[in-house]
């Protein structure tokens, strides 16, 4: 079988390693020459939206799906004619815009922070009167690891506040004062069938994922599995998708959706019977799932910006090292380490090793 991904980066590159045992090529449109995912499968180097090279990839393809959400509608909507392209341009559509996302969330009773559309300095103002102080406004499209979005603490804090997020559309949230954060992966198949990984315990660091752990057996699962069932049924969802939480006692507020595999489900490929990736191509090409059991105490970290010393984290025993082969650069993610053990108290005192190796640059 063939899979056609759109997007090269370390996400397609996963979704590959994940096909390959599946007999599945896979075949990238990207338009960087050097796209890390190139050396996991065939690149088909060209913009997004390049009518030749889209339809090369539909040639070369019997599904295709998608590494990111902003991918031209042009381009999903000619893949979808030439071959099964999942998710469809709707899920697509819906995550890609903030407001449109959390809609959704309130049509389907998913509680959301406190919400105002801005479309200027004046709406903001109206609405900063309905969703109360402090607050967050963020672009309603583009927005990912903190990017398009500022913290609003007090009055003063709104002069210029439109223009400096670049006069564009905007929802203003509440802010939430909330005790953590969580994801819970979804993967849905062609059949409506759907399956949930255990809520991953999630650390940021200036809006950059640092640190992911699956909670064994937490009482937010129930909650949060309604949540991403309720979502992935009302668009008629194919694919892996995560829904980010706010946690606020025992309760939880809707953040996003990403309707792609994502950053918090990466330690499945050491943690699972199925890791979010194979889940992923499965439900793509219309395989059975696999089982989301979890095999094994597991904790994910992301390398940013700069590579540890490579040679000291592999004599780390139960440290798996994912390098994306990207070059370093401050801020962005290169590569992974999912740390794994025998016990919980083992995979804390490994993961300080691991810790402590970390030279991340923000
Ligand atoms: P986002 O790009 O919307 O996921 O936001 C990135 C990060 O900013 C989140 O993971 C939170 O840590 C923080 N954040 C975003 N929105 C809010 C909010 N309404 N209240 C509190 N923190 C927020």
């Amino acid at each position: 079988m063939k899979l056609g991904i759109v997007g090269g980066g370390q996400l397609g590159r996963m979704m590959a390693q994940a096909a390959l045992p599946l007999g599945v090529r896979t075949t990238f449109l990207d338009p960087a020459i050097d796209a890390c995912a190139g050396e996991a499968g065939q690149l088909i180097c060209a913009a997004y939206d390049d009518d030749a090279g889209v339809a090369q990839l539909a040639q070369a393809s019997d599904a295709v799906t998608f590494e990111f959400e902003n991918v031209p509608p042009s381009t999903v909507a000619s893949l979808a004619i030439e071959k099964p392209a999942f998710p469809s341009s709707l899920a697509l559509a819906t995550a890609r815009d903030r407001w449109s996302e959390k809609s959704l969330f309130q049509s389907l009773d998913i509680k959301t922070p406190k919400l105002a559309l801005v479309d200027d300095q004046e709406s903001l103002e109206a609405g900063i009167e309905v969703v109360g102080l402090p607050c967050v406004l963020k672009t309603r499209t583009m927005g990912y690891d903190g990017k398009g979005q500022k913290l609003i603490r007090k009055r003063a804090d709104v002069v210029g506040t439109f223009a400096e997020l670049g006069s564009v559309p905007m929802i203003l949230e509440g802010f939430v004062e909330f005790d953590f954060e969580v994801s819970c992966i979804g993967v849905r198949n062609q059949s409506g069938q759907s399956v949930f990984y255990p809520i991953v315990k999630n650390e940021h660091v200036q809006g950059i994922l640092y640190r992911s752990q699956p909670l064994a057996q937490s009482q937010l699962q129930v909650q949060a599995e309604q949540a991403v069932k309720s979502v992935m049924d009302a668009l008629d969802y194919v694919g892996t998708m995560a829904f980010e939480f706010f946690v606020k006692a025992d309760e939880l507020i809707a953040n996003e959706i990403a309707p792609r595999v994502h950053n918090s489900g990466h330690w499945s490929i050491e943690g699972s019977c199925c890791s979010q990736f194979e889940n992923h191509v499965r439900a793509v090409l219309d395989l059975p799932l696999g089982s989301t059991e979890t095999i094994t105490p597991v904790m994910m970290f992301n390398v940013i910006g700069k590579r540890p010393d490579v040679q000291a984290l592999l004599a780390i025993p139960g440290a798996h090292w994912h390098d994306y082969n990207k070059a370093e650069r401050k801020g962005r993610k290169i590569a992974h380490i999912t740390v794994t053990a025998q016990s919980n108290e083992q995979l804390k005192l490994r993961a300080d090793k691991v810790e402590r190796l970390l030279i991340n640059e923000l």
